[in-house]
């Protein structure tokens, strides 16, 4: 395909042939706003907020799917497009419960942004009936509130092609359009498998996670409550962007530092207990191995991935590992190991996480995650959650000095941080593996073949004599593909990482929002995942069996990977459920 040449705003722009005109306008750095159009995801030109002038065309063309030829004129910002634009955004507001001042979204709301951009007021021109909805809170993980829905599609979109899952859609027609799952069930009847990809993409308030900030508020403020948190490695990679840092600033010393101010007693770090599941899947996996365990081997750390594998591939549950997640290692290691040590009773203890993700908030729940009798992990917060509860305290979070975690469960190594990019846990769990095996020392701790963000990755290494085919996949669409080719003998693998997210934990549904406009130019996976490949090569220990803390836990409790104490407390089992729930 060659280039064509066309004029936006009179000036000539040069783009590749099958350009839209948004893509055109971009390369002449023109932005044409957006609302519902995500790159690849969701191309439907519903919206007309991008509506543009074309010459000879009798009405305004929306430029995200529209087509560039050459010699075409294009206006992007006329007044008759503006007064499009705008009226548009008017008939949004028309039927929108318009709560700007306590909308969980305000500040960082896409229709709230562009109303701002283009002027419309609170003089509104086409107030009329408003469509009644209710409020969908049957989902563990998150909240539907369909009178700030636009109907954008971006979340049926994501539910459906990326996540290849479809459990929302379009019910009813015309005026009376609402978004929500088939014969009005809620969603928590649904086989959602609560990844909260629908709220990432969401450009506005109607879709939230669940909120516990009161909940630990009020845990912090009891002196009969002994509150310990613990942060997963992605949360570092973005939690500054609330903060107004650029994409791809880590802020793990600010972030211990603020915890530490909100009352914590201690603040502790899941990579220690990434560092701890390396342990029992490596060797987990070693004894599958040597002992004509089930192959593939599939990782478990990923609670969306779970669910979806019970749902749609009950028939594989065998494969996935019996490891608890990280989450769920770290909650129960607090309440048994720890709370033994310090004399403290786990019934105290109140364990919060703070997680990119809303399936963890489902994951708490499980059975079988209870290892000292009362559950493993007491809350499960999202890293937006986290940011707004810095803010409603008042803590200048940029100000703030670098601080570290507490110990013991606060150690970790360079393998336990690169878990929340999509093939980090794979190469965690391969420096680990390949050194038990061959008993030497790896000279080259980097695994390249499964870095970056592609959907699926495949490699072989030679570990100790013995070929290792791994595959790694992240976004439960991709999952899908994977799983259908082993099924079917395409593909054969010893060992596979699967999350359930695009990218891994960085791009998690419970991490900050980000706008259409940067999501169809950045690559955020990739920036925020840079940030976890940084710190692990800033580690002076990059491998979870060179733990001191680990190699401690061990000595003291487990006495060894796979013992009978580790599988009663760090391994758990899972459940076959059908595709209706
Ligand atoms: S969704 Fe946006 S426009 Fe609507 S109330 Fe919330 S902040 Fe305001
Ligand atoms: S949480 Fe995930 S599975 Fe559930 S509706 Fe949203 S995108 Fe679909
Ligand atoms: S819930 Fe959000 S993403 Fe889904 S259609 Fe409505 S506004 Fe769009």
């Amino acid at each position: 395909m060659g280039d064509i040449t066309i004029k936006i705003n009179g000036i000539n722009v040069t783009a590749p042939d099958g350009s839209t005109i948004l893509e055109a306008a971009r390369l002449a750095h023109i932005e044409i706003p957006t609302l519902c159009y995500l790159k690849e995801i969701n191309e439907i030109g519903a919206c007309r907020m991008c509506v543009v002038e074309v010459k000879g065309a009798r009405t305004l063309v929306t430029a995200c799917v529209y087509p560039i030829n050459e010699g075409m004129e294009v206006w992007t910002s006329t007044p008759k497009v503006l007064e499009s634009r705008k009226q548009t955004l008017e008939l949004l507001l028309s039927n929108h419960k318009k709560e700007c001042l306590s909308c969980v979204r305000s500040g960082n709301c896409e229709l709230q942004q562009l109303c701002r951009e283009l002027g419309v007021t609170d003089e509104h021109r086409y107030d009329g009936e408003m469509l009644e909805s209710e409020i969908d809170t049957s989902a563990v993980h998150m909240i539907r509130d369909n009178s700030k829905c636009i109907l954008c599609r971006r979340c049926v979109a994501v539910c459906e092609k990326v996540q290849g899952i479809g459990v929302i859609g379009a019910n009813e027609r015309g005026f009376k359009t609402y978004i929500g799952s088939a014969f009005n069930m809620g969603l928590g009847e649904t086989s959602c498998v609560s990844c909260g990809q629908c709220i990432a993409v969401c450009p506005t308030g109607a879709l939230r996670e669940k909120d516990y900030i009161d909940d630990v508020l009020a845990a912090i403020a009891d002196p009969d409550k002994y509150v310990c948190v613990q942060t997963a490695p992605s949360v570092r990679a973005a939690l500054g962007e609330e903060f107004g840092y650029p994409m791809g600033t880590d802020v793990e010393g600010k972030m211990a530092a603020a915890l530490r101010r909100m009352g914590f007693d201690k603040v502790f770090d899941t990579d220690f207990s990434a560092d701890l599941t390396i342990m029992e899947e490596a060797h987990e996996f070693l004894d599958r191995v040597q002992n004509g365990g089930v192959l593939p081997m599939i990782t478990s750390c990923s609670p969306g991935w779970i669910k979806y594998c019970e749902h749609y591939f009950p028939d594989m549950t065998e494969h996935l590992s019996t490891c608890k997640s990280p989450q769920q290692m770290f909650g129960a290691v607090l309440k048994t190991y720890y709370a033994e040590k310090m004399g403290i009773d786990p019934k105290k203890i109140v364990s919060v996480s703070i997680m990119p993700c809303t399936a963890k908030k489902f994951e708490i729940g499980r059975p079988d995650q209870s290892a000292a009798g009362v559950p493993d992990v007491d809350y499960a917060m999202t890293t937006r959650e986290l940011a707004r509860m810095i803010k409603r305290l008042g803590i200048r979070f940029n100000e703030l000095p670098d601080e570290e975690f507490d110990d013991p469960l606060g150690e970790s190594t360079g393998a336990g941080v690169i878990f929340g990019a999509t093939g980090g846990v794979m190469e965690a769990a391969l420096r680990t593996a390949v050194e038990t095996l061959s008993g030497e020392s790896l000279q080259n701790l980097e695994f390249n073949e499964v870095r970056g963000t592609k959907g699926i990755k495949e490699a072989s290494y030679n570990v100790a004599g013995m070929d290792v085919k791994v595959a790694v996949a992240s976004g439960l669409g991709n999952a899908k593909t994977l799983l259908e080719k082993i099924k079917s003998g395409e593909a054969d693998y010893h060992f596979i990482e699967i999350m359930g997210c695009p990218g891994g934990c960085v791009n998690g549904g419970g991490q900050p929002q980000v706008s259409g406009m940067v999501r169809n130019t950045v690559d955020v996976q990739a920036v925020r995942a840079k940030v976890l490949y940084k710190n692990d090569e800033a580690k002076v220990i990059r491998k979870s069996h060179e733990n001191p803390s680990i190699k401690k836990v061990y000595e003291e409790y487990f006495k060894e990977p796979g013992s009978h104490k580790a599988h009663e407390v760090l391994h758990t089992s899972y459940v076959k459920r059908s595709i209706n729930n």
